[in-house]
């Protein structure tokens, strides 16, 4: 039971309480001001120590961005290159496989796997990269690329995006990651990235990976020229699908960064902001296990804080991110165990360890084996 309730939100918190679904104008309330932050975080934290209890999760991971080159200019974006660029680069087999050599060195369970869309790499390139990293280390699970790189493939090969879905499992994709999501709604979408793959095509790639058996994750890229009601409806959206194939395992809300972007004059959401993102999202999909704080966009203090506003999970140690630390990140580059397991304990959660497919990792040293499964209640 919680304590009090202000009275805009008292019908929410029933619902909350009996763990009812919550309605998009529900969603709005949640986001206006009159609504207090503390109180919205009280009721997703209510929901988190349902589904999670006290658990903080993390990973053991490494990033690799093959390329950066991309024939897209999505307007937030400080990651991309133009092809001819002196930013620009194009990893080869022999990079590829020394970024798998670390990250096994260092006892990561997971490659996070994106880029850009590389004007002049051919489809096969891109498979090469997965089926080389799983041929020489086939413990490393490999998340890898978004709907925007699957419906580009699908562009290159001419063939459905099942088909390069099946593909690149055979490759050795193991699941994907999040991104290429933004915000969905048309009014916002067709003004900061007009030309990748739509939300349609969004969401026909991650029913398709589902339907083929791949988990996967989703995002929100919040804080730039979208409203109030273009979050909620994105997160409506994910709901959706969701209740139709299970297959999300994680959301992850992804505060803008303006450095370096077309969107420089736009100020980066502050923590406020940040937070309340955070409960709204866990109280809007309620049929999502986990909420993941990650920190390199956050910061170190606000994923402390986001651990009691709904998150449960704060991402991986992470080696070599560098799309938001080119778009201004000041967050450092990798953290060790040691530190993530502290910050965890801290903001008062217990860490846990997990592999990408939340299985509980047993470990000495940078020797691991994938322990249970992890069930979240519903
Ligand atoms: S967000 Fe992705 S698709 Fe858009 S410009 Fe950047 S790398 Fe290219």
């Amino acid at each position: 039971m919680l304590r009090t309730s202000s009275e805009i939100l008292r019908p929410i918190r029933e619902k909350v309480e009996a763990g009812e679904r919550l309605s998009f104008d529900d969603g709005l309330t949640l986001y206006s001001d009159a609504a207090p932050l503390p109180e919205v975080g009280e009721l997703a934290n209510l929901v988190r120590e349902r589904k999670n209890g006290d658990a903080g999760y993390y990973n053991i991971n490494t990033h690799l961005n093959p390329t950066n080159v991309c024939v897209y200019r999505c307007t937030f974006c400080a990651f991309r290159a133009d092809l001819r660029s002196a930013k620009g680069y194009l990893m080869d087999e022999e990079q590829v496989r020394a970024r798998g050599q670390e990250a096994v060195d260092n006892g990561c369970t997971e490659l996070h796997i994106v880029g850009g869309l590389h004007h002049q790499a051919k489809y096969e390139w891109y498979r090469g990269v997965i089926s080389t990293l799983h041929e020489s280390f086939p413990e490393l699970h490999l998340k890898a690329w978004t709907p925007v790189e699957i419906d580009w493939f699908s562009r290159q090969t001419q063939k459905p995006i099942r088909w390069v879905l099946e593909d690149m499992i055979d490759a050795g994709v193991g699941s994907l990651p999040g991104g290429g999501a933004e915000i969905f709604h048309p009014e916002v979408r067709n003004k900061i990235c007009e030309h990748k793959a739509d939300s349609t095509r969004w969401f026909e790639t991650h029913r398709n990976a589902h339907q083929l058996g791949l988990r996967s994750n989703c995002t929100m890229l919040y804080g730039h020229i979208e409203q109030a009601y273009h979050r909620i409806d994105h997160l409506i959206r994910l709901r959706d699908l969701q209740d139709e194939t299970g297959g999300f395992q994680t959301f992850i809300p992804l505060a803008f960064h303006p450095d370096n972007t077309g969107l420089s004059h736009i100020k980066k959401p502050n923590a406020l902001m940040d937070l309340r993102t955070m409960a709204v999202s866990r109280l809007m999909l309620d049929n999502i296990a986990h909420m993941k704080a990650y920190w390199i966009m956050l910061g170190i203090g606000t994923a402390q804080c986001a651990l009691a506003y709904g998150a449960d999970d704060i991402d991986g140690t992470v080696r070599h991110e560098l799309i938001y630390h080119d778009a201004g990140a000041e967050t450092p580059e990798i953290l060790s165990v040691e530190q993530i397991r502290q910050l965890i304990e801290e903001a008062g959660r217990e860490p846990v360890e997990r592999d990408t497919l939340y299985h509980r990792v047993e470990r000495e040293g940078n020797a691991w084996r994938t322990g249970e499964a992890i069930a979240a209640a519903k």
